[in-house]
This record gives C-alpha cells, sequence and structure tokens, in this order.
C-alpha cells in the first residue's frame, strides 16, 4: 500500500448526467462557511472555509509604513501579505512567498482598496495576513471575500465589503467556483471581485479560452453567485454582533441571579 497521496486531476471531470466530480451542478457553489472575530490579536480578522479551502484573514493597523520609502504622505497604503503554509497543497510548498503569493498579494491590494478611505491614514499602513490553511483552488477569491470581512470586523471605514468567486470552463460546459481540479485540467478559470458601493469588477483576471459569449455568460453566473456570497458575508458580521448581545444578556442574567441569592 502507498502512502503516497496523488496529487492528479481525474480525467473526466463532468459525467453525462453534467455532476462534478465532487457531485455538484454546473452552477453549484461548493459549501462555504464564515466566521467573524477570531484572531485575538488582530485589529479585526475572519476565517472561511471554502470547499476544501481554509483561510484565516488578519488586519493590522493603521500603523507605519516599513520599508519607509513605502509610505505615501497624502494618503495610507494597503498591503496585503497572501501566504500559503507549506502543507496546505499536497505537494509541500516552499516557505519562502513565491512569484504567485506576491502576485496574489498584489490583486488583492488593487481589489480591496476601492471600498477603503485611504486618504484618512496618510504615512500609513493598513497591514492585511492571509494565511492558507489548506488550499484547493479559488484561493484568490476566498482570500478577497474573507479579507473584506477582517476589514470589516477592524472597524475600518468601508464604503461596502468586495466578495469574489471564480467562473470557469471544464470538459466544454460552463462552471461557477472552480476546484482544485478543475482548475489544473479545466479549460478556462476566471476569477471576478465586485465592489458592492459602485458594482464595479475590482478583479478580472484570465486563465484559458473560451469564445466571447460564453465570457459573457460565465459573468452573469458569477454575478448571481456573488449575491449569494455577499449575503452570507453580511450574515457572518451579523451573527458575531448577536453572539455578542447574547453574551452581555447572559452576563447580566447570572449577575441578578448572583444578586438575587444574596439577598436572600
Ligand atoms: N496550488 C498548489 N500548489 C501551489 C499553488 C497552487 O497545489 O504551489 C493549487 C491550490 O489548490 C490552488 C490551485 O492550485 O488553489 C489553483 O491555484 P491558482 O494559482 O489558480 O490560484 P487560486 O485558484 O487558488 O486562486
Amino acid at each position: 500500500m502507498s502512502l503516497l497521496i496523488k496529487d492528479e486531476a481525474p480525467e473526466k471531470l463532468i459525467d453525462e448526467n453534467g455532476k462534478r466530480v465532487d457531485g455538484r451542478g454546473l452552477k453549484d457553489l461548493r459549501p462555504i462557511k464564515m466566521e467573524v472575530g477570531i484572531v485575538p490579536n488582530a485589529a479585526g480578522s475572519a476565517y472561511i472555509e471554502w470547499g476544501g479551502n481554509k483561510i484565516y484573514a488578519a488586519v493590522y493597523g493603521p500603523r507605519e509604513v516599513h520599508p519607509h520609502h513605502m509610505a505615501r504622505p497624502d494618503r495610507g497604503i494597503l498591503r496585503v501579505f497572501y501566504r500559503m503554509a507549506t502543507f496546505s497543497v499536497h505537494e509541500r510548498k516552499r516557505a519562502a512567498p513565491g512569484r504567485r503569493e506576491k502576485e496574489i498579494s498584489m490583486v488583492m491590494e488593487n481589489s480591496l482598496s476601492p471600498v477603503l478611505f485611504l486618504e484618512l491614514y496618510p504615512d500609513s499602513a493598513l497591514e492585511l495576513f492571509v494565511e492558507i490553511i489548506a488550499a484547493d483552488g479559488g484561493t484568490r477569491c476566498a482570500s478577497i471575500t474573507v479579507a473584506a470581512l477582517a476589514l470589516a470586523d477592524a472597524g475600518i471605514p468601508m464604503r461596502s465589503l468586495v466578495t469574489a468567486v471564480a467562473g470557469g470552463k471544464a470538459d466544454g460546459k460552463l462552471i461557477l467556483d472552480c476546484s482544485g481540479d478543475e482548475d489544473k485540467a479545466g479549460e478556462a478559470d476566471l476569477p471576478v471581485a465586485i465592489t458592492w458601493f459602485n458594482n464595479e469588477i475590482s478583479l478580472l483576471q484570465f486563465d484559458g479560452i473560451m469564445s466571447l459569449e460564453e465570457f459573457e455568460e460565465t459573468i452573469e453566473s458569477v454575478k448571481e453567485s456573488l449575491e449569494k456570497i455577499h449575503e452570507m458575508q453580511q450574515e457572518a458580521l451579523k451573527r458575531k454582533y448577536i453572539d455578542i448581545r447574547n453574551d452581555i444578556k447572559e452576563n447580566e442574567s447570572e449577575h441578578q441571579h448572583e444578586g438575587g441569592d444574596q439577598e436572600i
């Protein structure tokens, strides 16, 4: 028996009934869970499980910019550090950040900055650390989605949230939310992020081949699922405050009980 885990995409990504390898329909999202406020040392934080992806985002600052030459006297900067843990993928990833991590950090900065009021923080940096604990395709989209929650959790003024998901093409069919296998063996991968305050696309990357009609159809289905994911983000933020309110109520009633006992 071999203990090696094979990292090979299956030959067929979509069966004759239109089902994908993980049982999803063509336009189905993978299961998504989000939680806000889970890193105690950060100004704001969030966690997302999106299919096989597990990702933490933590926000620090605004604080002094190092190295100083990166500082802007008229406005703050957003710095993103997207990192994949060495154990996050089948084949051990090198610990040092590679070109891909630097590229994703940069596209995350570009896709999140439009919703921030960076002019409020001259000479300062907002720093956003994104740690990929497990990766299975679509980590940049999941990272943008969870990073927006961490920024909101930090109380950073924002024009709106940002949400991202990838459309794609596999076995000749248009699909949504590509898994790692579909990303690797599929024909196209099209990650998209939206800034809700102006309904503009702040990330659009494209890897593969698709006709113009297919591209337009993909953008339409991406838009529909972005709305669903945006609702989940809002629910995750609300849940944190409902939990805090319930904790306060519980504490108050415990104090009342304690007070009552003393009187007796
Ligand atoms: N991946 C990997 N090793 C790496 C980088 C990526 O196995 O060093 C996998 C990982 O599952 C990732 C997927 O390839 O999610 C697709 O990577 P891509 O660069 O397309 O970015 P993503 O889809 O994660 O945004």
